[in-house]
């Protein structure tokens, strides 16, 4: 029986896992912490819906995968400028799905737990890799914060509800967000840059939506997280496939990154299980172009900033069904793809951690990709 070890057990990893048990590989997943989805606390998160015509749920079918987690559309959503302004935006699909991440009932890597169990999985928790043989699914998450959120969990008594206000004081080239689904609520400040200052960012967070919705913060529970952005430019070096946040596939504008992990932990289990189509190549094809926008889009973001964001966001506001739009703008063009190469170039000026002490020769190294020396 073909055999793999699979490094992290976030939605990337597990994704990956239970494709690879399904088509009847042997397979081991270690995770460093002692369950799934410690890095989160239960928060809420949105499995954007508006970047591809197909709906996710759609697509998670596509791959595989089965929604036996809790999940609730929302079709509606308000965005405030930096004036708080309020702009709603309306889907006639939903615009996003609200899943739970965490080690808590009904969370998104809990159900991709239980599928992996059931496909034959082996799981060993507690379990921090640093070099793997043969075979692998590097799915070990962020390495570094470009970005933070920072925020609290809370019970409320207001209704259902995605509010976001996008503004510089609130959360510098980010945006900060409410959610509330029956009586639970998650406020958060996602940060791009002076991240030293999260906590004056998280107070004018909670004071502007206060401002806004006046609620009560009931048993209300600190939480962060971070993640990074960059693009890795091998994504796979020997036997490693590197998936997820692991391999810098993530949403640059937003950090949506669960699509992305999700797609590309099938895709590297099927890249080995069926091998018609090598792994590379079936991310260009699927995530690539998507990656490359958003990458560009937040390039625009930066630049244009608050009044820029005002500006945009009343187009969306028009149609009754906002989904095509923010599909359309968003998405890959062939002036984003001019734009593209200064976008690239822009990042790579960001101060980065590399790993220097692999000399790239038969590299077992988890993180290290040995990019320098196969250049
Ligand atoms: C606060 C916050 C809010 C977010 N909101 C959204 C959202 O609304 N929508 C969205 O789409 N995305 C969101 N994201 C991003 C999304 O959560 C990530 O992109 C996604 O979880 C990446 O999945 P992954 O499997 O690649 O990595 P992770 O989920 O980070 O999983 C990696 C796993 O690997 C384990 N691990 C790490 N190193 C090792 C090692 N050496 N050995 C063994 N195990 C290891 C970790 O413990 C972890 O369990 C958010 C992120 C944060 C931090």
């Amino acid at each position: 029986m073909n055999s793999v070890t699979v490094v992290g057990a976030g939605p990337a990893g597990l994704a990956s896992a239970l494709t690879l048990a399904k088509a009847g590989w042997s397979v081991e997943v270690y995770e460093k912490n002692a369950a799934v989805g410690q890095r989160f606390h239960g928060d809420f998160q949105g499995l954007e819906n508006w970047s591809h015509e197909e709906d996710i749920l759609q697509t998670l079918t596509r791959l595989g995968l089965q929604v036996n987690f809790w999940i609730r559309p929302f079709h509606q959503a308000t965005f405030y400028d930096a004036q708080l302004r309020p702009h709603e935006l309306q889907t006639r699909h939903p615009l996003f799905y609200l899943v739970r991440r965490g080690d808590v009932e009904g969370s998104l890597e809990r159900g991709l737990y239980r599928q992996a169990l059931e496909a034959g999985v082996q799981f060993h928790f507690g379990s921090p890799v640093n070099r793997v043989e043969g075979p692998a699914i590097i799915s070990t998450g962020p390495h570094f914060g470009d970005a933070i959120c920072v925020g609290y969990l809370f019970e409320t008594d207001l209704p259902d509800g995605a509010w976001c206000i996008v503004s510089q004081q609130v959360a510098p080239r980010g945006y900060s967000y409410l959610l509330v689904a029956a009586g639970q609520a998650t406020i958060s400040s996602c940060q791009f840059t002076d991240l030293p200052r999260w906590k004056t960012h998280l107070e004018a967070t909670v004071t502007a939506f206060r401002s806004l919705h006046p609620f009560e913060m009931k048993n209300a529970r600190p939480f962060s997280g971070y993640g990074n952005i960059y693009l890795q430019r091998h994504l796979q070096v020997g036997q490693k496939r590197y998936v997820g946040e692991a391999a810098g596939l993530q949403d640059a504008l937003w950090g949506f990154g669960m699509r992305y992990a999700l797609t590309s932990g099938v895709l590297a289990a099927r890249s080995l299980t069926d091998g018609q189509e090598e792994y590379p190549a079936s991310i260009e094809r699927e995530l690539k172009a998507h990656q490359q926008a958003s990458l560009v889009n937040r390039l625009l973001w930066e630049a244009l900033g608050d009044r820029g964001f005002s500006y945009f966001i009343r187009k969306f506001e028009a149609p009754r069904d906002a989904r095509p739009l923010l599909g359309k703008v968003g998405g890959p063009h062939w002036l984003k793809n001019l734009l593209y190469p200064i976008a690239r170039w822009r990042l790579s000026r960001r101060g980065r951690y590399r790993y220097t002490s692999c000399d790239g020769e038969d590299c077992t190294c988890v993180w290290c990709t040995c990019e320098r020396s196969r250049l």
